[in-house]
Formats: structure tokens, sequence, C-alpha cells
């Protein structure tokens, strides 16, 4: 099929579909763990690359590549690398890349575990990183080395939605010889295209707003043909693989997932206006919002505000855990980019192995509250929170 002019809603229902001789209407699900080859001939012609096709499911899979070529040509990229995670994606992302004795720099705002995996894993094998604001290029120029190889950041950030300056990022990233990697997990390509602002790498999480039911773990590398050369060496080396099973649960989320984005940001617009709106509300942090502090930035940059909303209460952790603990919709629980709102306290939980003043650098007070909005009618959301906003 030819993918060329098509708009990205249609890439999300039609790219990547490969069908049997059986001409299945929606996509098969190989549940193999190797391929079989007709003669000694093919086997061969497959192990050296010169026939394409199947060989063993560590590092070929028809529904995996399924997966790959749709998340590919919604991404505009030119190649998609799919793993079992989104940590597998970014450790990949590294491993494929660079070599010990190079640094990073990246954004101090990321997922836990990122921090975690760069700090300690990463620097263990002499990779090592320097955290910097995400929303202040000039510490980033500053920050860079001889031996700066990748700049690492998430927008919007979690949990207090800053927006980084892509285009920014990539300018400076780009005349220090390094690439500029984004996670796009918060936005996903229905509201943003890093590729397109100039970065060289995206990174999933297609645990989150890909599936978008809470089902499945996965991730994805996506860039440029040689870039992801190395990626995808180190996938079929080391198999950190992505299951056809996920692959195919992802494939059909990928379907839905601009419907869903823009439903999503909807009723985080709705809820986020009425919190901001609230006497007993400090403060509102979401990037659609004309009072968030890279507002303009967000709105050039993406295409609505996304599902994520922030907000902090003057009484702290008790004024947050008793708005958390009166709510009968939402689902108390850390994970996110499901129909179903979620709920958390993430001085508490996310952030709980920061320390008090790191997370005040962080701007993480204890009053903060973190929804990552559902498809739940609004109202309903609203009056679960105020039966908790009633009781402060
Ligand atoms: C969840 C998440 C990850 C990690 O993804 P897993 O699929 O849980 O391994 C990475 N980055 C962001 C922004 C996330 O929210």
């Amino acid at each position: 099929m030819n993918l060329e002019g098509l708009h990205p809603d249609t890439l999300a229902v039609r790219a990547g579909t490969q069908r049997s001789q059986f001409q299945e209407h929606s996509e098969a699900m190989y549940l193999t763990s190797s391929f079989v080859f007709g003669n000694a001939a093919e086997a061969a012609a497959r192990f050296s690359g010169a026939e394409p096709g199947p060989i063993y499911a560590r590092f070929t899979n028809p529904s995996v590549n399924m997966f790959e070529e749709r998340l590919a040509a919604m991404e505009g990229a030119e190649r998609c690398v799919a793993f079992a995670s989104g940590m597998a994606a970014i450790l990949a992302t590294v491993m494929g890349l660079m070599r010990a004795g190079e640094h990073v720099v990246a954004s101090r705002s990321i997922f836990g575990s990122t921090v975690q995996l760069f700090q300690n894993i990463l620097g263990r094998f002499g990779v090592e990183t320097t955290f910097v604001s995400p929303t202040d290029p000039a510490e980033w120029r500053a920050a860079v080395k001889p031996n700066t190889r990748l700049f690492f950041v998430e927008s919007p950030s979690n949990p207090l939605t800053e927006v980084s300056d892509i285009r920014a990022l990539a300018d400076i990233a780009h005349e220090s010889n390094a690439w500029l990697a984004v996670d796009n997990c918060f936005c996903t390509p229905a509201l943003q295209r890093p590729l397109q602002l100039g970065a060289d790498i995206v990174i999933h999480s297609a645990t989150k707003y890909l599936d978008g039911q809470g089902r499945v773990l996965g991730g994805a590398v996506l860039g440029g043909k040689a870039l992801m050369e190395g990626v995808y060496t180190f996938l079929r080396t080391a198999g950190p693989t992505l299951s056809a099973f996920n692959a195919w649960v992802l494939l059909k989320g990928l379907e839905t997932l601009s419907l869903r984005m823009r439903a999503h940001s909807a009723h985080a617009l709705e809820l986020a206006s009425w919190l901001e709106a609230h006497p007993k509300v400090d403060r509102v942090l979401y990037p659609g919002l004309a009072s968030h502090p890279q507002h303009a930035l967000a709105m050039r940059q993406q295409t609505t505000g996304g599902g994520i909303v922030a907000f902090e209460l003057a009484g702290g952790k008790d004024a947050a855990w008793k708005v958390i603990d009166a709510t009968q919709i939402m689902s108390i629980t850390a994970n996110l980019g499901d129909t179903r709102t979620t709920i958390t306290h993430p001085a508490s939980t996310t952030h709980s192995r920061l320390t008090p003043e790191q997370r005040q650098a962080a701007g993480i007070g204890d009053g903060l509250i973190r929804i990552a909005v559902g498809l739940e009618h609004p109202g309903d959301l609203q009056a679960d929170l105020d039966r908790g906003l009633a009781l402060i």
C-alpha cells in the first residue's frame, strides 16, 4: 500500500498491515518462536541477510514488524525497533549507540526508573549523566562536554507538565555533535512528532497511551536507518523482545490512538479549567491552560495539552491523601495513559525515593496530586474530586 501523503489518522489504521495467504482482515498474531525455511539455501540466504524474511522471534516476527511499521509511519520515522517495555527501549538506545567514556545530558524531570538507569546502572559501565532543567536550554549548552553523545528529554514532564523546547534542544545537540532523544510517551505521535521538530530519536513506553487500556507492556525506539541499525543489533543480540501477543494488542491500540488522545485532552482541559476555578485548589499545571508557564510553546509543538493534569493543595500531604481517598471512580495507581482515570500522590509514591530537599528542588510538593485523565465523563470526574475537596 502506498502511504505517501496519507493523513496520520489513516496511517494509524492502515499502515504496516501484512496479510498471509488467508487474506485475514484483522492482522494475524504469529505465536511462534522460529520460522521454517524451504531448503538449506533459503536458510543460508535469510541468515546472511541476502533474502528478507523471518528467522527467529527474538529479532524477527511479522506481528512485531507490523506494529513497528505502523508506529514508524505515524511518527514519520524511517525505522522503528520494538521492545518488551519502555525501559528496555531506553536501555537499548544507550547500549546500541554509546560506549563507555561517553556522556549524556538529561532533563532532571524524567521518569524515575530512567534516572536510576542512567545514574546507577549505566554509570557503573562508564556512561556519565548530567541532569539539567527541562525548561532552560542554556543549562543544556553549559553541560555539554567533548564526549557528550546524547541529550535525553521528556516533554511534557511528569508530574509537573513542564514543556521543553524540542527544536532548541535539537539545535544545541547538533552543534555539540550529539543526538537528541525524546521520550514521547505523554504526547504520542497523535499530539507531537519530535522528529519533525529536529529530534534524532523518539522513544516510547507503549505500555501507556499506545496500548491505551492498561493491558500490556511494550516499548519502541524510532529514528533514521543508520541509528536504528545500532539499536536493532542490540535487540537481536541481547533479546529484550516484544512478544507477538503484546505487539498485536498494541497494533490494535494504535488504530484508536488519535480519537483517544483527542478525548483525553478534551476531558483534561475541562477538568483543569474546573480545578483552576476551585477555591480549595492552589495551583493547576496543565499545558493547555493559558496560565501554564510554557503554554505558548506547548501549543506550538503539540496539537493539544494531553491527558495529564497536576494540581497543588495548600494543606500538604494530609489534604492530598484526603482527596485521593475520597475518590470512588478514579483508580489509585501510578500507571497512566489508560481509558480509566488514575490518581497519584507523587511525593509518597513515584517520587518517594528522592529526599525531601530533592523533591522541593524539583517542585514536587507534598500537596501535589497527578491525574491521568481517562475517558469517563468529565462531570463524573469533577464530582469524584469534589467529594474530597469538600472535606478539606
Ligand atoms: C512508564 C514510562 C516509562 C517506562 O516504560 P515501561 O513500559 O514501564 O518500561 C518511560 N518513560 C515514561 C515517560 C513513562 O511514563
